[in-house]
């Protein structure tokens, strides 16, 4: 049925060509050590021939691969939620998904809204005030309506981070179609991610209910490399942000854990 041997084959082997090019990227451009490099290279390059019983030239991946945008169908009964504010000035989505939600709702808005920016990237972000004590549950959806009223009336925004995640979601709050306002050398480009707690403090940072809102953070940031089309290579954080000096997403989170589970993540969702 369907498939002959050899149709198979090649496809299997496509597949592992793909993946060791994936790999090659990966060993030339996030491991530290040279010597380490080259041995890598050298055993990635020696499976690739035996898989395909072919010779494969050393090649230098120069791209980050993209990571693959899945075509997958959004299911028929997805529904998603009206905007808690519609207007033009400061409209927010303002509504929690569980993980599973976010990931049907962010292929949604790919399908159905007009994007009126073209993000590339990602940047973290910590809450710092408030903090896990001051929101012993999470956020409400009138929280959500007291930053964008908070926004608006302190900082005269008139867009603002496109995500918040608590211990018990993710909050979309910029519509994900329209550039935010999160940091400034970033804003143009990325999308903003707005992490529960003060990660300044090591309190916060051990607490379990940090863990799981870092936890929806870097599920959220791989979500959105896999099915909005960013690349895997685009995650940074606030504090690489040459026009601030805070230390944003806080000074106990560190870039290449973080990056090393979200890149980890992408690979499951
Ligand atoms: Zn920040």
């Amino acid at each position: 049925m369907g498939q002959s041997q050899s149709e198979r084959e090649n496809s299997i082997k496509e597949e592992l060509k793909k993946l060791a090019y994936k790999n090659r990227w990966f060993i030339e451009n996030r491991w530290t050590v040279e010597e380490q490099q080259e041995n890598a290279k050298r055993v990635a390059d020696r499976l690739l021939a035996i898989a395909t019983g072919e010779t494969v030239e050393p090649v230098t991946v120069t791209e980050a691969p993209q990571a693959e945008f899945l075509d997958v169908a959004v299911p028929d009964n997805f529904t998603p939620p009206e905007w808690l504010v519609k207007n033009d000035n400061f409209p927010i989505v303002g509504r929690r998904f569980s993980r599973a939600e976010f990931i049907e709702y962010v292929k949604w808005v790919r399908v159905n809204e007009h994007y009126t920016w073209s993000p590339t990237g990602i940047t973290m972000h910590h809450t710092g005030f408030p903090n896990l004590s001051i929101r012993p549950n999470g956020f409400t959806e009138q929280h959500m309506l007291n930053m964008r009223h908070g926004y608006i009336n302190d900082n005269g925004w008139r867009h603002g981070p496109h995500l918040f995640v608590d211990d018990h979601g993710i909050w979309v709050f910029n519509p994900l179609s329209i550039r935010g306002v999160h940091a400034v050398s970033y804003n143009s480009t990325r999308y903003g991610i707005e992490m529960l707690g003060n990660f300044d403090n090591a309190a916060d940072f051990s607490h379990e209910r940090g863990l799981s809102s870092r936890s929806h953070g870097m599920f959220a940031a791989a979500v959105l490399m896999k099915y909005a089309g960013i690349s895997t290579a685009k995650l940074n954080f606030h504090r690489h942000d040459p026009e601030t000096t805070k230390s944003c997403p806080g000074k106990h989170v560190n870039f290449s854990d973080f990056e090393e589970e979200v890149l980890a993540i992408v690979e499951r969702v």
